[in-house]
């Protein structure tokens, strides 16, 4: 039984009380608790602020990205672990836990090489020196300042590693000092992650607390960042934060999303796009679960296609073994908790009434390697909408689990778009099509609606790691019932924990206290 201690204010503190269970999804048992209670949490925000930041800022980029190297490596190096404790702890298979772990690390080394590209600089320069006199010697430049409180991280339940690093190595990278908060129903990855990283950053630069936020959030006011990623109910709890209404405090909220996926009327069966888009929806209904906020949660085919794509998936998603994921061959494991999977099952009721259910569903089904009926096992679910203009579950309701809708357009273009746009804003939509007329159309209708499109075609259908990746180099984030939030994509991603600032005056000025090119 593992007892999740926090690290707040420099020390390893326990929450006082019996706190919250950890279960292993598969059994049910109980294998850890934490609790935050009784810390001190005005304390732990004023030491992350007072000693974090300044021991941060006083690094140039180039030092930053080396703490997050030392970072990546001390995760990647206690790789098997953390694959265990995600098969336990988040029922995850051992490759769902390894996309995870290896996310984490992944983009904190990508980070720390963009880091390496910085050098000595510690501000980072945004656009082209710009003239504002008559005389080229009055000159204007924008650059991004780190801002000097603390930033926040609040993470979902389904990617306790990843979650913690993409956050991290943005603000560690900005220059802020980073108080991270798991899920506490899965956070004991987070935590084995908490206890490799802490040692390696300088003091108050990283603090970890390991279950309920508590009076977390109430400290904070305009000079720190909360990133929060989650459901649309916890965010709009955290939009009427008091800092946030009235203290300007700066809030990022990367929430639910109802993915969307569109095969072209031009996609001929068997050939390279139609396979990439039938490998595409099933790995993203099964992996982790179906618990991935980019998982593609509505299916859009031609209506002449609809019944052979039907037919397609079903019999892929037969063949998908449920069951205990440390077993070999099982691929999807159990939902983290008993409350998703409540609430998978009830969501599954609720596209069933807009939907027909052609495999799965929330009957009895065939799971490899349980016992009885222990473990929070939900079968990947497959709907077919007949009537997508009408319905209104598909479009507003995220089932977070393995299940998503086939539903059939008619053909064009512009009606595939007007339904995608029903979704209310979305994270990701790929339009799997080889027609140039018919992608350009799409992608400037479903773009507005989006954080990022993926344009899947025969030429990078052996390529392409599939929609639900989020790759450090791209925006992740999504418009409307996305949140409206941004993270990552580069150097953007720092823009969040940075002040912009105007900075006007003359030229040679400038060019020494920015560090800039002699123009
Ligand atoms: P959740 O219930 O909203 O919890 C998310 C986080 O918020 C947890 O760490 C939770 O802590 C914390 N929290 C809850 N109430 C809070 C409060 N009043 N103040 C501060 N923090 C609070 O969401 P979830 O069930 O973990 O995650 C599933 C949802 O996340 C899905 O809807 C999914 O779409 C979304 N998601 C979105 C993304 C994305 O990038 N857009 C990624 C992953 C998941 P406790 O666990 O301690 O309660």
């Amino acid at each position: 039984m593992e007892i999740l201690d926090s690290y707040v204010g420099g020390e390893w503190k326990r929450g006082s009380g019996d706190g919250e269970s950890l279960v292993d999804p598969t059994t049910e048992a109980v294998i850890g608790t934490t609790s935050t209670d009784g810390l001190d949490w005005q304390g732990a925000v004023d030491f992350a602020r007072r000693e974090g930041g300044p021991a941060l800022r006083a690094l140039t980029f180039a030092q930053r990205g080396e703490l997050l190297r030392a970072m990546s490596r001390a995760i990647h190096g206690a790789r098997d672990e953390l694959i265990e404790a995600g098969i336990r702890n988040g029922g995850n298979t051992r490759g769902d836990a390894k996309f995870d772990v290896d996310g984490a690390s992944g983009t904190l080394a990508h980070y720390a090489d963009l880091a390496a590209t910085l050098g000595d600089a510690k501000v980072l320069v945004d656009g082209d020196t710009i003239q504002l006199g008559r005389a080229p010697r009055f000159v204007g430049q924008h650059v991004f300042v780190p801002k000097v409180g603390a930033a926040v991280h609040v993470n979902a339940f389904n990617f306790p590693a990843w979650g913690l690093g993409e956050k991290a190595a943005c603000a560690l990278l900005a220059g802020m000092p980073v108080i991270t908060k798991p899920a506490a129903s899965t956070a004991l990855v987070a935590w084995k992650i908490a206890k490799l990283v802490a040692p390696l950053l300088p003091r108050g630069a990283f603090s970890f607390v390991a279950g309920p936020p508590g009076g977390l959030l109430m400290p904070l006011g305009a000079q720190d960042v909360v990133a929060f990623t989650g459901s649309s109910r916890t965010a709009a709890a955290l939009r009427a934060l008091p800092g946030v209404v009235q203290g300007s405090l700066r809030l990022n909220v990367e929430a639910d999303s109802l993915n969307a996926a569109v095969l072209g009327p031009d996609v001929s069966p068997g050939s390279d796009t139609w396979n990439l888009f039938l490998k595409d929806v099933v790995r993203e209904m099964t992996q982790k679960a179906g618990q991935k906020c980019t998982a593609i949660r509505r299916a859009f085919v031609p209506r002449a296609l609809a019944a052979e794509v039907e037919e397609e998936l079903v019999a892929r998603l037969r063949e998908v073994k449920v069951g205990d994921p440390s077993h070999d061959g099982v691929t999807v494991g159990p939902l983290a908790t008993a409350p998703q999977l409540r609430s998978g099952r009830a969501g599954i009721e609720k596209l069933a009434t807009g939907a027909r259910v052609v495999i799965g569903g929330t009957g009895p089904f065939e799971k490899v390697g349980v016992t009885g009926d222990k473990g929070y096992f939900l079968p990947p679910t497959l709907l077919v909408c007949d009537a997508p203009d009408g319905a209104t579950a598909v479009h507003e309701h995220e089932v977070f689990g393995p299940v998503a809708t086939l539903l059939a357009y008619d053909g064009s273009a512009a009606h595939a778009a007007a339904l995608v746009a029903k979704g209310g804003g979305g994270l990701v939509c790929t339009v799997y099509s080889d027609d140039r007329a018919f992608v350009a159309e799409a992608l400037f209708a479903i773009a507005p609606f989006h954080g990022r499109v993926m344009l899947a075609s025969e030429k990078i259908a052996d390529q392409a790691p599939g929609p639900g990746t989020v790759l450090p180099q791209m925006l992740h984030g999504g418009p409307g019932r996305a949140g409206g939030g941004e993270e990552l994509g580069g150097l953007r991603g720092l823009a969040l924990y940075s002040q912009r600032v105007a900075v006007q005056g003359s030229r040679p000025i400038l060019e020494a206290l920015l560090g800039l090119k002699k123009g």
